[in-house]
């Protein structure tokens, strides 16, 4: 019992260096991951882009194509154009 704990003391400082190099791993991974896709991105019914939607005339277009989005739900369309005129801000 004594010698068990002692392993795991000792081993501990392996362990956390394993830890450490594979949280480092995974968080390198999300970030590379993100930007790729946004985060109110709507897949095009026509050109199958997943994107974040542009705004026109109040209606929320696909910025490849301009196909209009007609498949997006109220809730969600209101998020997507409160993070367009919050991204159009930060410009
Ligand atoms: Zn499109």
């Amino acid at each position: 019992m004594l010698n068990l704990t002692m392993c795991i003391v000792d081993c501990g400082n392996v362990i956390t260096g394993i830890t450490y190099f594979l949280k480092v791993q995974l968080k390198t991974l999300n970030q590379t991951r993100k930007p790729a896709k946004p985060a109110y991105s709507v897949r095009c019914d026509k050109c199958k882009q997943e994107t974040l939607p542009k705004l026109d005339n109040n209606t929320l277009l696909c910025p490849c194509c301009n196909n209009k989005h007609t498949n997006i739900s109220k809730p969600f369309e209101i998020l997507i154009k409160a993070a367009i005129a919050k991204g159009n801000q930060d410009l």
